[in-house]
Formats: structure tokens, C-alpha cells, sequence
């Protein structure tokens, strides 16, 4: 069950490394521990030895403390730094009875010694004393680390492991995840159905747990013990998951979901069948959290947030979860001030580039928050929040009037001006004078209305064009462009474009990502274009990284492109420098023209110096 430490109370043979630089010493030991149906590994130098015990965990080191390859002395030291092999026990292995040897080796943590030439007879004695000894502490460990009910270890257990599986995998440069989860209506079941009930309920769940963990596809982990999964028992109705050494964090979400899977069939207890739900979060390392708390305390945010979307749900953590209820009331707070003050709010650029010439055509504003003590926040991170506080329409007027004062001034290399697209949100189509406050906006700008463009995504444009607001169709006859944005990732059919009278659309970055390794989504981004074209709109890929993909999108006729290639969002002065520079067409001349096999890395990208980038996007 568990793997990376010592389960309690396993049966009497154990793992016995043998780290000795003398073969012979090998033999030796390995044919005397084996007739105590030990298992004997063996390694040469003090790094193999590090390796192994890693990988391993033995029981008991056999540690050699003579040859100069291999330095029990330090080795020692070494092993009893870490959590675990703080409680492993280490027989060291001297070649005299020299006792200031003997001493050095105490000095360093180890639990006993034994001099060479070994005798067989005496080693097994020995270590078969170690054993038992150990198994003893291991029992009385066991009542303080494991939870009884379930046999998992308890969540203090828990943690101690994730660190440890955290500290393995920056060394590896693999991924953590971590999957908290609580069962839906435990409660429920415990009132009606009586407490012995529940116990048996966690306990089976422990059960599956365990099994589905065991038949995890070793192919999604790099293969080592240590790559295990294993789960604990938070107490009460909770219990984590951690999924170490992951090769990629993608892989994470197949196991949660046969996490979740486990509650499919139905419990039968006491000649009753009960169907129980949990809800599930889920947090993966680096990108979530580098160490256990932040990592487990976003993996219960994100639990939290699939309880609120509904039971029986896996949600996976974002930013703006994290927040705890203090934390939210006080961000609110601050929030509210940053925009009845107009402080601390910021709009960055980002350009939209033809993909044919090379010009920058036009600039999308995405709205910052210079927070004081947070630093530079992205709307990820803030937007939810301020919808939900009422604040989503005075965001939006501000960012309408700041973008578009911004980049009034602001001409192409053809020297015509550059129009400003600004993201509306889904609060703001609710108000019926939107329409006429852009105009006023605008106006005060000193701006025409073709120097502005509205992008709605895909959902809230469907939503408020079926309830026939018209929206849509005012902002056109004032001459003001619309665009669909994170085109694709809707439920909608393709067909309900056609209901849909804008400009532009915007291909999602979730389809640009894998343009050039997956047919699939080169057909559906070449289908987008096609068919987009077909209703006299405008194409424009998001997302835009590398030149490869950038090739294929221009070879399936798309007609602007956004993306890190050419620039991240940037300061409204950046910009304007960004528009004297040629660099941008440069990125476009050097890319290849036809469909393009490779991926290649970016080249450094238009950045003017000394400009702080929000850079926490999540992937898609
Ligand atoms: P969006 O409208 O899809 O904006 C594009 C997002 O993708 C931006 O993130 C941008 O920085 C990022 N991005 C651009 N190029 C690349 C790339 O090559 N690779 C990757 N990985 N990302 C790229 P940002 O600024 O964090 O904005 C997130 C979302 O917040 C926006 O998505 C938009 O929906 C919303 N938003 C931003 N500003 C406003 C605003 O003023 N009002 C409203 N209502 N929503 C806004
Ligand atoms: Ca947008
Ligand atoms: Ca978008």
C-alpha cells in the first residue's frame, strides 16, 4: 500500500541495501541475508547508494565506512537528513575495531556497527535484530501517522510525504498534482444511516482508493516506486491524493478522473446499495504551488469551487480561487477603491498583426491591476471577483475610456490609426445603455467609432443575441466593429454563426496551440477559416507562439494573428514605440510560408525593455 515509506508491521524479510566499494562484501552478505529471505540490493559508490535508497527505500543500509569511493561517513550523514532515512537502520561496516572510526560512525547517526572480515552468522543476527526493532517503532509511528479507519496515512503523514515527493520532482523536473476531495452529503448519511454506517462508507472508499491508485497506467509516470501514488485521510470525509513525478502536468487530470470514478458503482453495506458522489479539486506543481501547503491548500479551493458549480464535479484550481473569504472580502475591498479612484488600474496593449505585410493592424486592451502589495495582477485573477461584486460595469467604462484615450494619438505604418478592440463583459451587456456610453466614451476620446472594436466571447454573444437585445447589431450600425472571441471553446454548433452578425472571430488559443503537431486542429482551424471567410469576416488566430504555427495559419489564409511571437501585452507608451519598430514584420518575413513540420522556439520576442509583463497565464 505504501510505497515510499516503510508500511508498518511487514513481515519479518526486508529490503537490505548493501553499499560497499568490495564485491566480495556483496557476496558475502547477500548469500547470508538471503537465507533470511531478504531482499539484497547493492551499489558501489555513495551515489548509487543515493540513488537507490531513493528509488527504493530499503529497510536496513549496510554502510561501508573504509574505501575512499564510497564515504559512509558522509553518506551517513546524508541519509539521516532526509525524513525518511531518518528512520531507516544504518549498520555501518568498518574494517578495524579501530574505536575512533567506531566513534565517527555514531557521531554520523549510525545505529550500530559491525567489523570486517564479516561473519555471515553474526550479520544475520544483527540485522534481524535491527528489524524487529525498527517494526516496533514502526508500530508505534503507525498509531500516530496512519488514520485507523482506513489505514492511510493521516494528514500530517501526508504532507511529510508530498514535500518530500516535491523535492524529488524539482530534481527531476517532473510534476506533483495533488487531488482533494470530500464525499458529497456525508453528513446526510451519517445522520439518517448512523455513524457505524459512515465509518464503513469511508473505509470502503479508502479501499477503492487504494486499488485504483495500484492500477494507475504506469505509462503516464516515470517508472520508480517512488512514482507511486498514494492517498491520505484527512479526517472526517476527506482524503487527498498525490500523483508524484508526473511527466507531464497534463497527465494529472486522468488520474482524477478515475479518482472520481471510484464512486460509479454504488456501495453495498448491510443489504443496502448507496450511491455516493464526492466533489474533486485538483492543484498541479510548479504551476500551482512549489511547496505542500500552497499546493494542498489550492487543490481544497478548487474542491470548493466543483462543490459550487454542483456535486459529484472535478474542478481544477485557478488563481483566483485561492482566495480564501477573508482574502476575497479584503481584495473586494481594495478592488472597489482601485476603481472608484481610478488608481492602481492600468490598460496593456497587445497588437494584432496582418499576417500577409507584417503591419501592426490593430491592438487589443487587457486590463491590469497594479496591485500595492500583490504586484501586477492579471483579470484572471480579479475579473470573477469584480463581476461578482457588482463592479463589472464601472471596470468596464474605465477601461473603455482609459484604452481608448490611450491610443488615440496612436498611427499605423501606413499612417492611418490604429483601431482599439476592448473585451466587454458579460455584466456590461446586462446594462441597456451600454451602447451609449461606448459612444460617449468614444466621443471624449476624440475618436470615429471605426477606430473601435467590441470582442464578446462566444457564449455571452449567443446568450444575449438569442434573447434578441440586438446589441450586436447596434453597435454595427454605429460603425463600431465586433469581434467573437475564444471562438471555439462554446458549446454552440458552428452553425449558430450564422445568427451572429459581426466582424471578426477570434480562433481560441486552445486550437493555435497544437496547430502544428494535430490534424485535428488544423482542420477545425482551417474549417473556422474557411467558413468565417465565407461569411465576410475577418480571421484572427490567438495566441500565436511560434513561427511554425504561425506558418500554417497564414498557409490556411487566416488574416491577423496575436501572440507572444510578436509581443506580450505592453504599456500604451510601449506601444507606440512597438509601432516605429520593424521588428514585428521581421518575425513574419523569416517564418516559413508553407505548412511546417517543426515547432521551433520563438524567437526573443518585441519587447521593449524595463516594461513589467503580468505573466501567469494558465495553460489552456
Ligand atoms: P482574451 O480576450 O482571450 O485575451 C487574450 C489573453 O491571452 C490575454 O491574457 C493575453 O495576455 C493572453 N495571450 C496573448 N498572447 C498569448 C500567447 O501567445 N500565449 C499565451 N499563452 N497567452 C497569450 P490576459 O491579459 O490575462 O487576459 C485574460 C482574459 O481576461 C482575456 O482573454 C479577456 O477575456 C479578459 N479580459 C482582459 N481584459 C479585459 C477587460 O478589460 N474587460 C473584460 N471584460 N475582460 C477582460
Ligand atoms: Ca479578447
Ligand atoms: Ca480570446
Amino acid at each position: 500500500m505504501q510505497t515510499t515509506t516503510l508500511p508498518p508491521g511487514r513481515s519479518r524479510p526486508g529490503l537490505v541495501l548493501v553499499a560497499d566499494a568490495d564485491p566480495t562484501v556483496w557476496a558475502l552478505a547477500g548469500d547470508a541475508l538471503r537465507q533470511d529471505g531478504h531482499d539484497v540490493i547493492v551499489a558501489a559508490t555513495a551515489e548509487e547508494a543515493w540513488q537507490l535508497f531513493d528509488a527504493r527505500v530499503p529497510d536496513i543500509v549496510l554502510l561501508d565506512n573504509a574505501t575512499p569511493v564510497l564515504d559512509g561517513h558522509d553518506a551517513c550523514v546524508r541519509l539521516r537528513s532526509t525524513a525518511v532515512g531518518a528512520r531507516i537502520p544504518i549498520l555501518i561496516l568498518t574494517g578495524s575495531d579501530d574505536a575512533e572510526a567506531i566513534g565517527r560512525a555514531y557521531d554520523a547517526g549510525a545505529t550500530d556497527f559491525q567489523t570486517k572480515p564479516l561473519n555471515g552468522q553474526v550479520l544475520r543476527a544483527r540485522v534481524r535484530y535491527m528489524l524487529r526493532a525498527k517494526r516496533d517503532a514502526d508500530d508505534l509511528r503507525q498509531l500516530a501517522d496512519y488514520d485507523g479507519l482506513t489505514g492511510l496515512p493521516n494528514r500530517a503523514t501526508f504532507r511529510r510525504r508530498l514535500e518530500h515527493a516535491l523535492a524529488r520532482s524539482q530534481r527531476n523536473g517532473t510534476s506533483v498534482a495533488v487531488i482533494f476531495f470530500d464525499l458529497d452529503g456525508f453528513k446526510e448519511i451519517n445522520d439518517t444511516l448512523g455513524h457505524g454506517f459512515g465509518d464503513q462508507i469511508l473505509r470502503l472508499t479508502g479501499e477503492r482508493l487504494i486499488q485504483t491508485l495500484r492500477a494507475s497506467d504506469r505509462p503516464l509516470l516515470e517508472r520508480s516506486d517512488a512514482a507511486a501514488p498514494w492517498a491520505g485521510r484527512f479526517g472526517g470525509d476527506e482524503f487527498s491524493v498525490t500523483l508524484p513525478d508526473l511527466a507531464t502536468p497534463e497527465a494529472a487530470s486522468a488520474i482524477a478522473e478515475r479518482v472520481r470514478g471510484i464512486f460509479a458503482q454504488p456501495f453495498h453495506l448491510e443489504g443496502q446499495e448507496l450511491f455516493v458522489t464526492a466533489s474533486l479539486g485538483l492543484s498541479v506543481s510548479p504551476l500551482d504551488g512549489v511547496d505542500a501547503d500552497t499546493l494542498l491548500k489550492h487543490a481544497d479551493a478548487a474542491m470548493y469551487a466543483a462543490k459550487a458549480v454542483g456535486r459529484n464535479n472535478l474542478s481544477t484550481y485557478r488563481p483566483s480561487m485561492g482566495l480564501r473569504a477573508s482574502e476575497r472580502l479584503s481584495l473586494a475591498g481594495e478592488l472597489r477603491r482601485a476603481v472608484g479612484r481610478s488608481e492602481d488600474l492600468l490598460v496593456h496593449f497587445q497588437p494584432k498583426v496582418d499576417i500577409v505585410t507584417g503591419d501592426v493592424v490593430g491592438a487589443e486592451a487587457l486590463l491590469r491591476w497594479q496591485h500595492p502589495s500583490r504586484g501586477l495582477l492579471g483579470p484572471l485573477e480579479f475579473l470573477e471577483l469584480a463581476e461578482e461584486i457588482g463592479l463589472g460595469p464601472a471596470l468596464g467604462d474605465w477601461v473603455f475610456h482609459a484604452a481608448l484615450s490611450e491610443s488615440a494619438h496612436w498611427r499605423g505604418q501606413d499612417g492611418r490609426p490604429i483601431p482599439v478592440a476592448v473585451n466587454l463583459a458579460n455584466s456590461q451587456f446586462r446594462s441597456p445603455s451600454l451602447l451609449e456610453r461606448v459612444l460617449q466614451a468614444i466621443a471624449t476620446a476624440g475618436l470615429e467609432t471605426s477606430q473601435v472594436e467590441v470582442e464578446i466571447t462566444e457564449t455571452v454573444a449567443l446568450r444575449h443575441q438569442l434573447s434578441d437585445t440586438g446589441l450586436l447589431a447596434g453597435f454595427k450600425e454605429h460603425g463600431i466593429r465586433t469581434a467573437i472571441d475564444d471562438f471555439g471553446t462554446g458549446q454552440s454548433a458552428l452553425a449558430s454563426l450564422r445568427r451572429l452578425r459581426v466582424d471578426a472571430l477570434k480562433i481560441d488559443r486552445s486550437f493555435v496551440r497544437d496547430l502544428v503537431e494535430d490534424p485535428r486542429d488544423r482542420a477545425i482551424a482551417s474549417c473556422i477559416v474557411e467558413m468565417s471567410h465565407f461569411l465576410g469576416m475577418t480571421v484572427i488566430a490567438e495566441g500565436v507562439e511560434t513561427p511554425g504555427q504561425l506558418g500554417v495559419l497564414r498557409a490556411m489564409g487566416c488574416d491577423q494573428a496575436q501572440g507572444f511571437l510578436f509581443s506580450r501585452a505592453v504599456s500604451a507608451a510601449a506601444f507606440a514605440r512597438l509601432l516605429e519598430d520593424a521588428t514585428i514584420g521581421q518575425i513574419l518575413s523569416g517564418s516559413p510560408s508553407s505548412r511546417s513540420s517543426t515547432t521551433q522556439a520563438a524567437p526573443s520576442r518585441v519587447v521593449p525593455g524595463g516594461i513589467p509583463h503580468y505573466d501567469r497565464h494558465r495553460r489552456l
